[in-house]
């Protein structure tokens, strides 16, 4: 079987699940270009922190609205995928020794549906998410990743969803405002670090400091590249899409690996 890709979404607003954008646009490119398509979907979404790591294991998840103040198109929006309990399973063993709970509680948040109706909006393939563990390091969350990179000859999508720069408090609604320098700089390392493959580099980089603390007041939507750099493989190449920083502090790039 050919190795699946991964990719890294940058999902931004909730309200791009129902937007005809150059993000989502790029997200259903993503989805329609994908051939043969994957038989399941592994999902590491910013808004589903833990403590200790669990997956969801139902076999019909609910389509969650973790957030306030949208529409009531976007607040009753399904996403009806079904779970996979055997997927579920095939994780814990993936992941062994360490104990991964089976959830039957969560679903899918808005960081895995609000990208995958653009990218696959039949809803057709199965849709598991791994929670992260608030209290792993990022080197964890990386060796994470390089586990479950196996799924990839196994038909299985891996995708993280978050965002490489997500400052909201900063943030200027204004699309033609121009990104706080702090913003732009660490959006550009981070892109660099991802194009010549230094995974020591985002590894380390909630150690940067103040820039770091800027970029993510919280570190919840950076953690899910963690796990996507652990998944790249020696012979991938990476593409880089809506490689840009919008509304001053919010970096709008996807990338994906692939052979
Ligand atoms: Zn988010």
């Amino acid at each position: 079987m050919a190795r699946m890709p991964v990719i890294f979404f940058g999902h931004g607003s909730p309200g791009n699940a129902l937007e005809d954008n150059e993000f989502t646009r790029c997200w259903a490119k993503l989805g329609a270009g994908m051939h043969p398509a994957p038989k399941a979907i592994l999902s590491v979404s910013a808004h589903w922190c833990t403590r200790g790591t669990a997956v969801t294991a139902m076999d019909k998840p609910k389509t969650i609205h973790d957030f306030g103040g949208f529409s009531r198109e976007l607040n009753t929006l399904q996403y009806p995928a079904d779970g996979s309990p055997e997927l579920a399973q095939r994780v814990v063993s993936l992941l062994s020794p360490r104990p991964i709970g089976l959830d039957k509680s969560w679903g899918l948040d808005h960081g895995t549906w609000s990208v995958l109706v653009h990218a696959f909006p039949e809803a057709g393939i199965p849709v598991i998410q791994l929670s992260m563990d608030v209290s792993m390091s990022a080197e964890d969350r990386y060796a994470m990743g390089r586990k479950l990179a196996a799924l990839r000859d196994e038909g299985v999508l891996i995708i993280g969803t978050g965002n490489i720069v997500h400052n909201l408090g900063t943030m200027d609604w204004n699309p033609r405002s121009t990104p706080y320098p702090w913003a732009q700089d660490f959006h550009n390392y981070i892109g660099a670090a991802i194009r010549n493959n230094e995974p020591a580099k985002i590894i380390g980089a909630e150690g940067l400091g103040r820039i770091a603390g800027m970029c993510h007041p919280s570190p919840d939507h950076f953690w899910p590249l963690l796990y996507v750099m652990g998944t790249r493989q020696a012979d991938d190449k990476v593409t880089l899409y809506t490689d840009k920083v919008m509304h001053k502090s919010l970096s709008m790039t996807s990338l994906m690996f692939h052979s």
